[in-house]
C-alpha cells in the first residue's frame, strides 16, 4: 500500500536518482557522450542485489534491463560523458587515454554516504577512442563480471558488475566475436592517470580541483589537514599499500597495472589479462602483452610504489612552493609505502597461518613456507585452505598432497605446531578464523575459459552462472561445487589470459 503521504508514482518514474558532480568539474575533465544504440540487446544478467543497495528501482530496471544496460535507452537524469585521463603503460608516457569504450552514465548516492559511479563499457567510440571501435567483447566482459564479483566476495576492495548484456552485433579482433556491453559500478573512477592527464600539460589548477574533488569523495577527513595535498598522496599510498598486499594473499594477478588502471578510491579497477595463480610461483605472469613480467605476481607491490610515485610527481606544484622541500615530503611518503605494504602483507600472512600474536620469527616462518611451496609446486590455495584444516586436526594426507614430495612439508609444520603452541587461540577458533581468510575457492583461470568458451561458442551461460554462485560464498566449503575448487588438470591449465581489446 503507497502511504498517502508519499507519491511512490513519481519515484518510481527515475528507476535511478543521479546526481552527478563529476559533469560540474571544468569542461576539460571529460567530453560530453552518449552510448551509440545496439541493433538486439540481449540481457545476460543483472546483479539485483547490488542494484538494491545502491538504492536503484529493481522492479524498473528488470523490466527494462537489456534497453538500459545497452545504453539504448538512457534514463532521466544520466549525464554521460567519457572522462580524460593519461597514463604509463608498461612504463611509457601516453598523455592522452581517456575513456575509450567506456560511458559515465551517472553518479548515485549508495546510502552509506558514499557515491558510485555507474559506467558501460563497450558501449561505442567516444573523442578517445583513437583507432579502437568503441566495443567489448562478450569473453572479457564474462571475465570482468566474474572476477569483480569474486574479489567482492572475497573482502577485496574492487569495483563491481551491476549487468552485462549481448549487443546482436559482431566485434572484430583476431576473428569475430559476439559483442557484450558491461555495466561497471565504482567508487569512482578516478586514476592516477587521471592527475598525469593534467600535470603533462602544466596545468596545475586542474590537477588542484581534481585533487580537492578526489578529497572531498574519497577522503573527507583529510580536508583540514596541514597539507592535505601531501595528506592525499599518503592516503592513497596507505589504500593501495593494503589493496595489493589482498592481492597477494589470494594469489591474485592483475596483469596491466599501468597508472591508468591504477584508481585513487583504493578499488581494484580494470579487469583485462588478470587471473589468479593456481601453481605458487612469485615469477607467474599469465598477460600475453607482459613479455618481460613487469607486473609479475610478485612484482605488484614495487608497481604499486612506481605508480605513487607519478602521482606524487603531479602532486608536487601542490605540496609546497619550494620544489626541492615539496620532493622531499613526497619521498618520505613514497619510501613509508614500502613498510606500510609490509606490515599489510605481513598481518594478513600471520591470519592465513592462523596466528594472532606477533614473534620476530614468524616473518621466517611464512617465507620458509612459500619457499617450499614454490619448489614443491603446491597449489596456492590448496595449501592454506587444507592447513586450516590441520589447526584442529592431526591428519595430514590432505595438506601433503598438495606437494610434489608429500613428505617436503613436514619439518615446517613441525616448526609451525610449535610457535601455534605460543598463540592463546584455541584450535578450534584458529580453524575457524584461518576458514575466514584462505578462501576455498577463487576464480580459477581454467573455470573462467571454460565458461566464457560455452557462452561465445554455445550461447551457454550455466558455467558462467555457476561461477557466480560458488565464488559467492568463496570461504565456505559447498561440497556440491567441490571440483570448482581444484587446480586444472594438466590438459585444462591456462598458461596466456588476454586483454581483448
Ligand atoms: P585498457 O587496456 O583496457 O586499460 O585500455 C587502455 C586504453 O585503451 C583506454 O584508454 C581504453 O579506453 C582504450 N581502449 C581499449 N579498448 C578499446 C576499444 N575497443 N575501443 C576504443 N578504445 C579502447
Ligand atoms: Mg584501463
Amino acid at each position: 500500500m503507497s502511504s498517502p503521504l508519499h507519491d511512490d508514482t513519481a519515484l518510481r518514474a527515475t528507476p535511478v536518482a543521479f546526481d552527478n558532480s563529476y559533469v560540474r568539474l571544468p569542461p576539460q575533465f571529460f567530453a560530453d557522450q552518449a552510448p551509440t544504440p545496439v541493433t538486439a540487446p540481449q540481457l545476460i544478467k543483472f546483479n539485483e542485489a547490488l542494484a538494491r543497495e545502491l538504492g536503484l528501482d529493481v522492479e524498473a530496471l528488470r523490466q527494462n534491463a537489456a534497453a538500459i544496460f545497452s545504453g539504448n535507452e538512457l534514463l532521466p537524469g544520466s549525464q554521460p560523458i567519457a572522462m580524460a585521463y593519461a597514463g604509463h603503460q608498461f612504463g611509457n608516457f601516453v598523455p592522452q587515454l581517456g575513456d575509450g569504450r567506456a560511458i559515465l552514465l551517472g553518479e548515485v548516492k549508495d546510502g552509506n554516504g558514499g557515491r558510485r559511479d555507474i559506467q558501460l563499457k563497450g558501449s561505442g567510440p567516444t573523442p578517445f577512442s583513437r583507432r579502437g571501435d568503441g566495443r567489448a567483447a562478450l569473453g572479457p566482459v564474462l571475465r570482468e563480471y566474474v572476477v569483480s564479483e569474486a574479489m567482492h566476495a572475497l573482502g577485496i576492495p574492487t569495483t563491481r558488475a551491476l549487468a552485462a548484456v549481448i549487443t546482436g552485433e559482431p566485434v572484430y579482433r583476431e576473428e569475430v566475436l559476439p559483442g557484450a556491453i558491461f555495466t561497471r559500478v565504482a567508487a569512482s573512477h578516478i586514476r592516477v592517470g587521471t592527475f598525469q592527464f593534467f600535470a603533462a600539460r602544466g596545468d596545475t589548477e586542474s590537477v588542484r580541483v581534481l585533487a580537492d574533488h578526489v578529497i572531498a569523495r574519497h577522503y573527507p577527513e583529510i580536508r583540514d589537514r596541514e597539507n592535505p595535498y601531501l595528506s592525499l598522496l599518503e592516503a592513497v599510498a596507505d589504500r593501495q599499500a593494503a589493496l595489493i598486499a589482498r592481492w597477494l594473499h589470494v594469489g591474485f594477478i592483475h596483469g596491466v597495472m599501468n597508472t591508468d588502471n591504477m584508481t585513487v578510491s583504493g578499488e581494484t579497477i580494470d579487469f583485462g589479462p588478470c587471473a589468479f595463480m593456481d601453481t605458487y610461483d612469485p615469477a607467474t605472469v599469465f598477460s600475453s602483452i607482459d613479455r618481460n613480467g613487469r607486473y609479475a605476481y610478485a612484482n605488484q607491490p614495487a608497481i604499486g610504489q612506481w605508480n605513487l610515485a607519478r602521482l606524487g610527481e603531479t602532486l608536487i606544484p601542490l605540496i609546497d612552493p619550494s620544489v626541492d622541500t615539496a620532493i622531499e615530503l613526497a619521498n618520505v611518503i613514497i619510501k613509508a609505502y614500502g613498510e606500510r605494504f609490509q606490515a599489510y602483507w605481513l598481518s594478513g600472512m600471520r591470519a592465513k597461518i592462523g596466528l594472532t600474536n606477533e614473534e620476530d620469527g614468524d616473518l621466517e616462518l611464512i617465507q620458509s613456507l612459500l619457499a617450499t611451496m614454490q619448489q614443491q609446486e603446491a597449489d596456492f590455495t590448496l595449501t592454506f585452505r587444507r592447513l586450516a584444516a590441520l589447526a584442529a586436526d592431526e591428519d595430514v594426507t590432505d595438506f601433503a598432497a598438495t606437494f610434489n614430495d608429500p613428505q617436503a612439508a613436514a619439518p615446517w609444520l613441525e616448526r609451525w605446531r610449535e610457535r601455534l603452541a605460543r598463540d592463546p587461540q584455541t584450535p578450534a577458533a584458529r580453524t575457524a578464523a584461518m576458514r575466514k581468510v584462505n578462501p576455498a575457492f577463487i576464480p580459477r583461470n581454467h573455470r573462467i575459459e571454460q565458461a566464457i568458451e560455452a557462452a561465445v561458442d554455445d550461447g551457454d551461460f550455466s558455467l558462467f552462472e555457476a561461477l557466480l554462485k560458488v565464488l559467492a560464498t568463496p570461504y565456505e566449503d559447498q561440497p556440491a561445487f567441490a571440483p570448482y575448487g581444484e587446480p586444472p588438470l594438466p590438459a585444462e591449465r591456462v598458461l596466456q589470459t588476454f586483454c581483448g581489446t
